[in-house]
């Protein structure tokens, strides 16, 4: 019999005779693993940029995540650690340091985090001068009595609660997009609402046909869920928000319900991808009601997409086809650690972490083509 054998049934073995495994090393990525009776097997699902950064160490955000939580840290803490590494990389330009500025060219990030056990949350939103807006969303979970603080009084509460202020959070490649953006969209002028939005669009689409951007920098997030041994189930959510947004903006991320959701009993979904959509239509709640139904993680996730298909109907937001021109994403589990990524239009993936290491899986699409055929 291979060692692998062995290693296989010594876990089944004790796990069936009820015994916990303390720091066992699994076999395949050399992670410990806590192992418990009755227990689900621990799990992280993320966007695919948490399984892409590294920020110069040597694990992406769900490696990260998956490390600690077996090795028995809270699944919250080690969810926002994971989503630390993305947020602090200045290569992300979604996310944290380094993420697209606004209009302005001000970085302005929203953020959320949800913890099953303890039935708690925290958010932030358009928060200035913090590279890691979940740790401050964490902070208003543990130390107010309120969900969400934005804007000033988000920066503020932060530089109260010991975080570092910065006065720009741009990198030379986020301020250098932001300037290439701003002159080509005419900044002598201030145009009407809907110029304004449309020579934006334009723009960013120019710089995307140019290869000066990437088609998930213009929407980008990462968006971390993760279930341990015990079953317990956290997620947190965290944004640069829409590049190039008016001042001020808020997106889905930091409003429960949308950008994230979670019911520790249920499961958790999170989303990247057009706020708005997700907004009008609070998917992640609906998908964790679904799965509460019964449903399965992917099914859930096919709900809501079908939703926001069928309430888009405003023309400027429809393509060719009459269907949306827009990309959004799911990532979800649910408490008996199944899991889907499921996405507006095929062709996306989703990162995922469990016991046979970190991985970057397709997608399951609604809609074939690309939002903007
Ligand atoms: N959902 C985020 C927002 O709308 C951005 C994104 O994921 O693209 O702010």
């Amino acid at each position: 019999m291979s060692k692998k054998m062995k290693r296989r049934d010594f876990m089944r073995n004790s796990a069936v005779a009820g015994l916990a495994i303390a720091a066992t090393k699994s076999e395949v990525t050399g992670f410990p693993m806590i192992l418990t009776q009755g227990a689900v097997k621990p799990l992280v699902v993320s966007s695919a940029n948490g399984n892409r950064f590294k920020n110069g160490g040597t694990l992406t955000a769900v490696q990260k995540a998956f490390t600690m939580m077996t090795e028995g840290a809270d699944v919250l803490d080690s969810l926002i650690a994971g989503v630390n590494i993305v947020e602090l990389d200045p290569l992300d330009d979604s996310v944290g340091y380094g993420g697209l500025p606004n209009a302005e060219g001000i970085v302005q990030l929203d953020s959320s985090c949800m913890h099953g056990p303890k039935k708690r949350a925290g958010a932030v939103g358009a928060i200035e001068g913090v590279r890691t807006p979940s740790l401050v969303a964490k902070a208003v979970m543990e130390n107010t009595d309120h969900h969400l603080i934005v804007g000033k009084g988000a920066q503020d509460f932060a530089r109260g609660m010991g975080f570092k202020i910065e006065d720009d959070l741009n990198t030379d490649n986020s301020r250098k997009q932001w300037l290439e953006w701003k002159r080509r969209i005419d900044p002598q002028h201030y145009l009407d609402p809907k110029k304004r939005a449309e020579a934006g669009h334009k723009a960013a689409l120019e710089m995307y046909a140019l290869g000066l951007l990437r088609e998930e920098n213009l929407h980008g997030t990462i968006n971390c869920d993760g279930i341990n041994s015990r079953g317990e189930i956290c997620g947190v959510t965290t944004t640069s928000g829409l590049a190039w947004k008016i001042p001020g903006r808020i997106g889905d991320s930091p409003i429960l319900g949308a950008g994230l959701y979670v019911d520790g009993a249920v499961g958790a979904a999170g989303s990247t991808g057009r706020g708005e959509a997700n907004l009008y239509n609070l998917c992640s709640f609906v998908i964790v009601e679904e799965m509460r139904r019964g449903a399965h993680p992917k099914d859930a996730g096919m709900e809501v997409l079908k939703r926001i298909k069928n309430n888009t109907v405003e023309k400027r937001l429809l393509n060719s086809r009459g269907l949306p021109n827009f990309g959004i994403n799911f990532y979800i589990l649910n408490a008996k650690g199944e899991f889907a990524g499921v996405t507006m239009y095929e062709g996306q993936s989703f990162a995922m972490c469990n016991e046979n290491g970190p991985q970057t899986l397709k997608a399951e699409g609604l809609l074939q083509g690309k939002p903007t055929d």
